[in-house]
């Protein structure tokens, strides 16, 4: 029998005296188990079963076991724990185990079973005479705790996997946990006393600030340097949440954080390739861009007052001409650290391109806050820059627009900001001027027009018209002006009434230039090759393109470029541009010209405020009376004047603007060259010169 067996193998003498009261003791004790109500059963000592509760038999565990069977046979232990089961009927030692058992639907479950021994002082001096199991089913603990379990490890291996550290603060205790997935991080994210301190002094204040806009229960995501006393630079993304206790109040605040040097570093670097500009290493329009819609992103939302400002160096162009693109550079940088100097480091410093810089300024009480740091730059502005061992100065035109209004459209910020640099550098440069309503109409209308131009440049919309221009002794075509034209795609042909203000456009009127030069050479070229005697063309020059100091090299560059003899070319230049800026290097330039073949005409003589006595130095071939004289009959006067004068200093008489045979007849009296006007011919397409040229001949 299987109870002897174990009976033998347990080492209890069967027979004794004492060994039949235990048994004894536990029948008795057997009767009490079978009116237990949670599942129990009760052994002798001998380890066979002597009763079971009915919820033991009900629920079936180890439903094998039988009163006559035995212990490891009914499954109640595990062959590996019948030395627990005998250490605790002889020795009286408490243990428990899991028990896994089938149910009558086949469906595993778990029980926690607990072995206890049952002992009386009196009896045999309190030796075990019986061992109580006590059985719970644990099967939903039990997953619970295996699937929490498995989570822990989940979660621990994507921790460790990613280099994340937890940190765990009990508000209440003051304790830290770590998870001590990322050691090296961890070194850096202890504290004292405030969990803050783990951020760099100079990210503190913006993670308070988040810190304090935080409620309990809501995650926040911070991006800040590690306060490191060694020094390193270390970046971490830290998401923080407070959680809160039973009671309802905060109780842990607990913090993930990763370190993210690695991903900074990458993304600077490509930020400052995509968004920064690399001579100043200042955000370059892109980020301007960006920044500015930010700022009137939170002008919206929040009514913040903003500032804008637009900053332009007067005669930059000139610097870099006459000084060398080095100089230029070192005035760029230099600007770039002044203005850094002036503005706050939360200020938006930008360079948007050439000599164009940009400030945006946040967060401004009133206009003061914005010329209170203008006024610091126009003082930085004054010192000279000192660069390869010459000295300079340069100065800057200023122009400052303020938001906070809201009603009104901060997109239009940077209209009004370029509409006060315009104002500035209109009233003579060298000043800073802010934006008000008033100034907006009119200098709209021009710099829409700009925009306009440079689109249709950018488009190859412009092109020349050429006006004879007669000799009237000869009676024959001496040459033609080269007249520029815009073809508008929707308005049709507009003469330069309607973008004039583009030849007077630093940039613009450059680009003009170049195309009047480059179509006007091509022209000339083609009706060489085709024979057709077009005499000479007359292109007009405007006042900046004297200024890079090279016009004369450039043109006899083009002039050979195309094979076109200097003599075919009449250069016009108006008076005011003899009499203003750089008059020197407008005198060298035109000396050069006309040293060289190419034809000088001093264009609208008499509009401005030359003299011919203050024209004397000037080589000038021709004369152009600007055509409001010849057209005014009360001005006859001035026109014989100017005829007299210009044919006793040995120059040409151009008259401008004839419209009929009488006053043909009178300039033709008074000794007057050549002329000009509808009367001969109006302005014509380059296709229509050729005819026009045989039916004059004709
Ligand atoms: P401008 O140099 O004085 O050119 C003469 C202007 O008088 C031309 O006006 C011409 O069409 C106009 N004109 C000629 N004969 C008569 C006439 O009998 N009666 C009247 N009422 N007008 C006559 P346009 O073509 O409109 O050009 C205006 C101005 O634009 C030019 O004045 C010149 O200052 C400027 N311009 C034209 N093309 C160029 C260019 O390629 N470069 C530069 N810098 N300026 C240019
Ligand atoms: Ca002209
Ligand atoms: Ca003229």
């Amino acid at each position: 029998m299987k109870i002897h067996a174990l009976a033998v193998q347990t080492g209890f003498e069967v027979d004794t005296e004492t060994h039949v009261q235990a048994r004894t003791r536990a029948r008795a004790l057997g009767a009490f188990v079978r009116e237990i109500p949670f599942a129990t059963a009760l052994l002798d000592r001998d380890l066979a079963l002597v009763a079971v509760s009915p919820e033991w038999a009900a629920q079936g565990v180890a439903p094998r076991l039988e009163i006559e069977g035995d212990a490891v046979a009914g499954g109640l232990v595990a062959p590996e724990d019948v030395e627990a089961l005998r250490a605790c009927a002889q020795d009286g030692l408490a243990f428990s185990r899991y028990l896994p058992v089938l149910d009558e639907h086949g469906v595993q479950r778990v029980w926690r079973t607990e072995f206890s021994a049952c002992r009386d002082a009196e009896f045999e001096e309190g030796r075990a005479y019986a061992v109580m199991v006590t059985a719970r089913d644990v099967t939903g603990y039990a997953d619970s705790v295996l699937r929490a379990e498995r989570d822990q490890q989940r979660l621990r291996m994507a921790l460790e996997l990613d280099d994340l550290l937890v940190r765990e603060y009990d508000l209440r205790t003051k304790e830290v946990y770590f998870s001590g997935t990322a050691p090296e991080l961890q070194k850096w994210c202890t504290f004292q006393d405030d969990p803050l301190e783990v951020a760099h002094p100079d990210d503190r204040q913006r993670c308070t600030d988040l810190v304090a806009t935080r409620k309990v229960g809501e995650a926040r995501v911070f991006e800040f340097k590690l306060n490191r006393d060694d020094g390193v630079e270390t970046w971490v993304r830290s998401v923080g949440k407070v959680f809160v206790g039973a009671d309802g109040k905060p109780e842990k605040l607990v913090n993930l954080f990763k370190d993210i040097t690695d991903r900074r570093r990458h993304t600077e670097a490509i930020e400052t390739l995509a968004f920064r500009d690399p001579l100043t290493g200042l955000p370059n329009r892109a980020l301007f861009q960006h920044r500015f819609q930010e700022a009137v992103t939170a002008s919206e939302s929040l009514g913040e007052m903003f500032g804008l400002i637009m900053i332009d160096v007067d005669h930059f162009k000139d610097i870099n001409d006459s000084l060398g693109h080095d100089a230029g550079d070192a005035l760029l940088k230099r600007l770039a650290g002044m203005l850094q100097h002036a503005f706050r480091s939360s200020d938006t410093v930008a360079r948007l391109g050439g000599d164009e810089f940009a400030v945006i300024l946040r967060g401004l009480h009133g206009e003061a806050d914005m010329t209170r740091p203008i006024e610091k730059l126009q003082d930085l502005l004054r010192r000279p820059i000192e660069h390869g061992g010459r000295s300079f100065t340069a100065s800057a035109s200023i122009g400052a627009a303020l938001h906070g209004d809201p009603d009104a459209d901060p997109a239009h910020m940077i209209k009004n900001a370029d509409i006060a640099l315009y104002r500035a550098k209109e009233a003579g440069r060298n000043r800073s001027i802010v934006f008000e309503p008033s100034m907006r109409s009119e200098v709209e209308q021009r710099l829409e027009l700009l925009r306009d131009v440079r689109a249709a440049v950018a488009e190859n919309e412009f092109t020349l018209f050429y006006q004879p221009v007669v000799d009237i002794r000869e009676h024959k075509v001496a040459g033609f002006e080269a007249l520029m034209r815009w073809e508008h795609p929707e308005q049709g042909i507009l003469t330069p009434a309607r973008f004039m203000a583009a030849f007077e456009d630093q940039d613009l009127s450059l680009k003009l230039g170049d195309m009047a030069f480059e179509t006007a050479l091509r022209q000339m070229r083609e009706w060489l090759d085709q024979g057709v005697d077009f005499g000479r063309v007359a292109v007009n020059i405007s006042s900046a393109q004297f200024r890079s100091g090279r016009l004369a090299q450039e043109i006899q560059e083009r002039l050979a470029r195309w094979n076109v003899p200097c003599e075919r070319l009449t250069i016009e230049v108006t008076e005011n541009v003899y009499m203003g800026w750089g008059s020197d290097l407008v005198s060298d330039t035109v000396r050069q010209l006309h040293e060289a073949g190419v034809m000088i005409a001093l264009d609208d003589f008499g509009t401005g405020y030359a003299s011919l006595a203050n024209l004397r130095q000037f080589p000038i071939d021709r004369l152009k009376i600007d055509k409001s004289f010849v057209q005014n009959d009360e001005d006859e006067a001035i026109v014989r004047a100017v005829i007299t004068l210009g044919t006793s200093m040995g120059m040409k008489v151009v008259a401008e603007g004839v419209e009929d045979a009488e006053q043909l007849a009178a300039l033709s009296r008074y000794g007057c060259d050549q002329v000009q006007g509808y009367h001969f011919g109006r302005p014509m397409p380059a296709g229509e010169v050729p005819g026009f040229l045989r039916g004059f001949g004709g």
